[in-house]
């Protein structure tokens, strides 16, 4: 005896698209261009794409005997922290998606259910998809610039700003006279042990 999975109502969001349109006929085909308003941070604490961004769409979505085939490339904008500098670094990235969405009877027989991806009520829902495909593409460190310098360990200067000439190599006239002080006693020991 099988249960009767309960039927579900659509999800909501930016990323649900709704495929009634390609009417479940093998090889029909639906395009999608649009920019959508991200619902809520994806990535880490490193570099993310913020709530509120604009993201766009460039998919195809195609009818196949088991569901509906996604296909095509999202393009995110990204803000985080230089790895080195600590700066804002803004960038974009495109990540290409491919997702098969099961017809929920289709899906049904596949082993691993966690893993597949479901129409719900003639919907697909691509957040989990792109949200894995753009945390998958972030850079672990990214950095403000290839040559970022990084920061200055004496003052925590960003060395790019301050230039090649910046240095603290001056000594403090209170740290010299008491370095040498330090190096008097040796001389003395050096002296009374010949
Ligand atoms: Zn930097
Ligand atoms: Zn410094």
């Amino acid at each position: 005896m099988t249960t009767q999975r309960a039927r579900r109502r659509a999800p909501r969001g930016p990323y649900v698209l709704d495929t009634r349109e390609l009417g479940r006929r093998p090889g029909s085909l639906r395009r999608v261009e649009t920019t959508i308003i991200q619902p809520s941070d994806f990535g880490t604490e490193l570099v993310r794409v913020p709530t509120g961004a604009a993201v766009e769409l460039d998919l195809r979505l195609e009818s196949v005997m088991e569901g509906v085939l996604v296909s095509g490339v999202v393009t995110v904008p990204l803000v985080g922290e230089c790895g080195r500098c600590l700066d804002e670094v803004s960038d974009s990235a495109s990540v290409e998606i491919l997702e098969l969405f099961y017809y929920p009877e289709r899906a049904v027989e596949t082993e691993d259910e966690d893993d597949t991806s479901v129409l719900v009520d003639d919907h697909v829902d691509l957040e989990p998809v792109v949200r894995d495909a753009v945390v998958l593409s972030l850079p672990l460190s990214p950095v403000c610039r290839p040559d970022c310098a990084g920061l200055c360990v004496d003052c925590g200067g960003r060395l790019d700003d301050l230039g090649p000439d910046h240095s603290h190599t001056q000594q403090d006239p209170r740290w010299a006279a008491l370095s040498g002080l330090a190096e008097a006693p040796a001389t003395t020991d050096n002296k009374e042990k010949d």
